[in-house]
């Protein structure tokens, strides 16, 4: 008898698994990976088969069975990787399984889980079309379905809609044996997105070539080569395309491929260039989907019938078979990295997972992280491929302009006006949504802030409101100060709106179109947005950080990034890095027509490493600098960080459970780590929040103390009002 080891599909931290059930003969195809309805207890439970097993340490009659099994289930290596996952980042078994289950799987617990979809097929049979000609007694809507029938198979909704028939007709006829009726599985097709892309591959560069070269060296396994590899390409220099031919060389050696692209949203060009290539091998994965289209797309790739799957960073659980290589476009983009529990970075599962299927990895961008320029070997595109140079970039100090003069310096305005006297395009990018990020009144002083947050509130003159970035908090904008009755109120500061209202009104007639995330919230508006951008002959793109992603748009000739510094403000050992990607990528979007272009930083700190190497598109310096810092400051890529993150409505006890925790993990830690904190964070959502940060050589060992030191809490009933968790690999 078989027994099947099955794992609760639960939020409980407490409730761990697996459990011993037996497997019936009516069930003998069950096996790792099955997804199971199980008696537990008085309950019932979904679950996952994580081991098939000989015997039970239980007897037997103890021991009950499956009440049935769903109709899709992940495969064992996916349970291996779920499993790892909830390991390395402190997750539970639940938590690690969920990600590689098939979409839909124990949505509202024990409840309805997504099904393929399938429809009733007709037929008309010899009988039925001598019914007709022999003039037999038929009814009215019988005898529709059979004429209508006689043009060949239709399906029942078809059916339903040319001639009004219900099921009951359908039945009728069949029993009578006038038709044949089937049920077939219908896929549900994601809709195409904005912006299409072209089948014809161009003839590679020497460089691109050289790049495909070694990815097929490593795709055969030919002795020396490595396999997991760093694409490092300035921005234009056909990254895609080395993609593309290395997928291409993956399929016809019969192996499959993920390519894993930043939020899918951001990317509708590439994700259009690989449909149109790959056609149907591809699969795409991704929230904007229907549930039942990302159920059936993930189906595709169970059975084999896609081999290829793009999508963002949930994409690197992909049921692809035989799987070959993995591509990470964009590999400094920060979405590769998921904020809830489990705090995995798809980037690392990715060389995971590429390692125990001897795939091939290769992540791609032009401002590597300093983790994989450290690790990886690499692959150089040195050169736009349109053979134009890197435009120039002028910093612009800010230090000395007027503050009357506005948020834009006089040298960016003379830019602009010369881009709208020459019908060309701008893209203009400022870190900050909304009007401004303060509203405080002159006469007193007094400053709006969220009532549940410490943070202001953001002035959002569209709508008219006064917004929390934190919570779900807004207001409506005052006329006056609630303390003083004054009505001389200052909006300080400027974020996309006021922006786009300057330049509205000194640019006109040229169109200013705003990309940020409240103009591109409505499903399909981003990829709308970039169309009409993409449409007129002259135009400025004015918006966060959603403007610098990769897209490809020739006529644009300047872009301009304001406050370029703001992020090198935030207190975080990543910010150098952050800046200097953002920098160099918003850079990158201007010259890539034959008008060439150029570039306009300004900034507070024009002689920060991040920018000044940014301004010369010079990744290879700024690495140099900042993994020399990383060294001495023991940070990653030569240490691993884990933060603990608590949060109480009630500050003292959180202060309690955070220093005993603190406490205890010193004593616990592998040796010559270093624990930092608690240190205070400011409040969010009414909680108050500590963070205990370790820095260690042992990720191993630090991930198994902070787990055990955690879990240890978790199960204090006493301390159910803090929540605590764990952030491997903090970003
Ligand atoms: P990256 O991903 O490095 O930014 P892309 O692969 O998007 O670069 O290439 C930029 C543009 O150049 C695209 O429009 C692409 O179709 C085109 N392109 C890429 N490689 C070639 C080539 N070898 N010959 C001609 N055009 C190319
Ligand atoms: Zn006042
Ligand atoms: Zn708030």
């Amino acid at each position: 008898m078989a027994i099947l080891r099955v794992e609760p599909l639960t939020t409980a931290r407490a409730l761990r698994g697996p459990f011993d059930y037996r497997r019936p003969e009516a069930m003998a195809d069950l096996g790792v990976g099955s997804v199971v309805r199980v008696p537990f207890g008085p309950r019932r439970l979904l679950g996952v088969v994580v081991e098939v097993a000989e015997a039970s340490e239980l007897p037997p009659e103890r021991l009950a069975e499956p009440i049935e099994a769903l109709e899709a289930g992940a495969t064992p290596e996916l349970v291996r990787l779920g499993l790892w996952v909830a390991r390395e980042y402190c997750s539970t078994p639940s938590r690690g399984l969920q990600l590689v289950l098939p979409p839909g799987t124990g949505a509202g617990s024990a409840g309805r889980t997504t099904r393929a979809k399938t429809e009733l097929r007709a037929a008309i049979l010899a009988a039925g079309e001598a019914a007709l000609d022999g003039g037999e007694r038929l009814g009215a809507r019988q005898r529709a379905v059979l004429e209508a029938l006689r043009a060949g198979e239709m399906s029942s909704g078809e059916l339903a809609t040319a001639v009004g028939s219900g099921r009951g007709t359908l039945r009728r006829l069949e029993e009578r044996g006038l038709i044949s009726t089937s049920t077939k599985t219908v896929r549900r097709i994601p809709g195409e997105p904005g912006l299409s892309g072209t089948a014809a591959p161009p003839e590679l560069l020497p460089e691109q070539a050289d790049a495909v070269e070694a990815l097929l060296a490593a795709l055969d396994g030919e002795v020396g080569a490595p396999r997991q590899l760093l694409l490092h390409g300035v921005t234009g220099s056909g990254k895609t395309e080395v993609y593309l031919a290395a997928v291409e060389a993956a399929l016809e050696r019969g192996k499959g491929a993920i390519v894993l692209v930043p939020e899918i949203g951001l990317a509708p060009q590439a994700v259009a260039r690989f449909r149109a290539r790959l056609g149907d091998r591809f699969a795409v994965l991704h929230s904007a989907l229907s549930a039942g289209q990302r159920y059936d797309e993930w189906r595709r790739l169970r059975s084999g019938e896609a081999s290829v799957c793009v999508g963002p960073r949930s994409a690197v659980f992909a049921p692809v078979r035989d799987l070959g290589l993995i591509v990470v476009d964009e590999e400094h983009d920060p979405s590769y990295k998921q904020e809830g529990d489990p705090t995995y970075d798809a980037r690392a599962v990715a060389r995971k997972r590429a390692e125990d299927n001897g795939a091939v990895l290769v992540a791609g961008t032009a401002t590597p992280r300093p983790e994989s320029w450290l690790e990886l070997p690499r692959l150089e595109l040195p050169r736009r491929v349109d053979g134009r140079r890197m435009p120039p970039v002028h910093r612009v100090d800010m230090r000395g302009a007027d503050p009357r003069s506005g948020p834009l310096h006089a040298e960016t305005w003379e830019a602009l006006e010369g881009v709208r006297a020459a019908g060309a395009k701008a893209i203009v990018m400022i870190n900050r949504r909304g009007f401004a990020p303060w509203l405080t009144c002159r006469s007193c002083g007094h400053h709006w802030s969220c009532p549940n947050c410490d943070v202001s509130l953001i002035v959002h003159r569209h709508s008219g409101r006064l917004v929390c970035h934190h919570c779900a908090h807004s207001e409506a904008q005052p006329r006056a100060c609630v303390e003083c009755g004054s009505t001389t109120l200052s909006r300080a500061g400027a974020g996309t709106e006021r922006i786009e209202a300057l330049l509205a009104e000194r640019l006109d007639p040229m169109p200013v179109l705003r990309l940020d995330s409240d103009t591109a919230a409505a499903r399909g508006a981003h990829a709308r947005i970039l169309a009409r951008f993409d449409e007129s002959p002259s135009a400025v793109l004015v918006g966060t950080q959603m403007v610098a992603k990769g897209h490809d748009f020739p006529e644009v000739t300047l872009s301009a990034i304001l406050d370029a510094d703001a992020t090198l403000r935030f207190p975080d050992f990543r910010a150098e890095e952050r800046t200097f990607a953002m920098v160099a990528q918003l850079a990158g979007r201007s010259g890539r027509g034959e008008a060439g272009g150029e570039v306009i930083v300004q900034t507070l700190a024009p002689n920060a490493s991040s920018i000044e190497h940014a301004s010369r598109h010079d990744s290879a310096g700024f690495l140099e600098v900042e993994l020399g810092r990383r060294r001495i400051l023991h940070y990653p890529p030569y240490s691993h960080l884990v933060r603990v993150n608590l949060s109480a409505e009630g500050e003292p006890k959180l202060d309690e459970v955070a220093t005993s925790l603190a406490r205890e993990l010193d004593r616990e830690l592998p040796d010559g780590s270093e624990l930092l904190g608690p240190a205070p964070m400011f409040r969010v959502r009414n909680r108050h929040r500590r963070r205990i940060l370790v820095k260690s050589d042992d990720r191993a060992g630090t991930a198994t103390a902070v787990r055990e030191a955690v879990e240890r809490r978790a199960a204090d009933r006493s301390l159910k009002d803090v929540a605590i968790g764990v952030d491997v690999d903090p970003q």
